[in-house]
């Protein structure tokens, strides 16, 4: 974990401030930007995209993954129950992985000799057109989520299921179906969800704090937020879990809390606040007043405006609120607060890098 970690972090760093500085623009580090940029770009549901830089950082919660951090038995594959359930094994070596990547018309040459999720996923995305890149990021994602519920609802193994799942959530994106299906390549129009679109800094003078929310029923609710100025530089960062479970737009609501608290706190005189919960935003524009818990969180939030010269309150979509997107649904969920500056944790960073690139 550590070298994932500290490579991440560091390439990281080096796409934000290499370029303008011309310092350590290394071969390493135009492989890692490469990749990045392209993997951004394919026009996928952003979830797609957070779930794939943590496959690629080796940041996924897999079995052995969790016993390097905590110990434990042997941990063996969900699907075969026979080897050791590392992501490689999970996506490329495990015969499950080879039935759905034969299923989508995406099989690879397996060499089972080892090697890291990232060093896969960099050669594969070599020999794929860009229809099959979509294709393959959501095939991997699909294999997780039926993988999650294997292991957490007790739902049987079925790769079948997964060829499936692909395959509906590539017509929902559009045009995908038809690559699947091998009838030459569509171009992909859309970002799937929320339409196409891109993060935007604050204007002059102003700074701009995304907030997003992640509610888990078994783990609570965790909540993020991150600064940026005008030119798109992180200036800190936050994230919070609580053991409570609260409804989606409540928890939405303190995430904006702990993102104006945290800015309040550093001084900021103009802020915007920008979440992807148009409830939120709504009801802090028209001063809406009520009776229940997010009435009351919205008076929290109302109670420090007097800290601040302009606050202007933004709706996004999910797209464009990546980075607290990432802040919000860090793993593992530990019950607490943790501040970042300058430089977020690595799964965040990817987003920021993204966000800048598309500026
Ligand atoms: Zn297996």
């Amino acid at each position: 974990m550590e070298r994932d970690e500290d490579f991440t972090v560091k390439s990281a760093y080096r796409m934000l401030a290499g370029e303008e500085l011309d310092v350590g623009v290394t071969s390493d580090w135009e492989r890692e930007k490469w990749l990045w940029t392209r993997l951004w770009k394919v026009p996928v549901w952003p979830r797609v995209k957070l779930f794939f830089w943590q496959l690629c950082g080796e940041a996924l919660p897999t079995k052995a993954n969790i016993v390097s951090r905590v110990g434990g038995e042997f941990p063996s594959c969900t699907f075969c129950s026979f080897n050791c359930e590392t992501s490689i094994h999970l996506f490329r070596d495990c015969r499950s992985a080879q039935r759905v990547w034969a299923g989508l018309n995406l099989e690879g040459e397996v060499e089972e000799c080892g090697g890291g999720a990232r060093d896969w996923v960099e050669a594969r995305w070599r020999e794929l057109g860009c229809v099959e890149q979509g294709r393959f990021m959501v095939g991997c994602w699909a294999l997780w989520e039926h993988r999650n519920k294997v292991v957490f609802e007790g739902e049987v193994a079925d790769h079948v299921r997964v060829i499936g799942r692909v395959r509906d959530v590539m017509e929902e994106i559009g045009g995908g179906g038809e690559g699947m299906r091998g009838q030459g390549e569509v171009e992909l129009s859309g970002m799937g969800e929320n339409g196409p679109t891109r993060w935007k800094a604050a204007q002059a003078g102003y700074v701009k704090v995304n907030v997003d929310a992640g509610v888990k029923e078994e783990d609570g609710v965790g909540v993020g937020a991150v600064c940026r100025d005008g030119a798109g530089a992180v200036k800190w960062g936050v994230s919070r879990v609580w053991k409570e479970v609260w409804e989606p737009h409540v928890a939405e609501a303190v995430a904006v809390l702990e993102g104006i608290t945290e800015a309040a706190r550093r001084g900021h005189t103009h802020v915007v606040i920008e979440s992807d919960c148009k409830q939120v935003i709504d009801a802090l524009e028209k001063k809406k007043k009520g009776r229940s818990i997010f009435y009351l969180v919205l008076d929290d939030i109302w109670s420090l405006l007097s800290s601040f010269h302009s606050v202007i309150w933004s709706y996004t979509n999910r797209v464009n609120n990546s980075v607290a997107h990432a802040l919000g649904h860090l793993f593992p969920r530990v019950v607490g607060r943790n501040m970042w500056s300058d430089v977020l944790p690595p799964i965040a960073n990817i987003a920021v890098i993204a966000d800048s690139l598309l500026i």
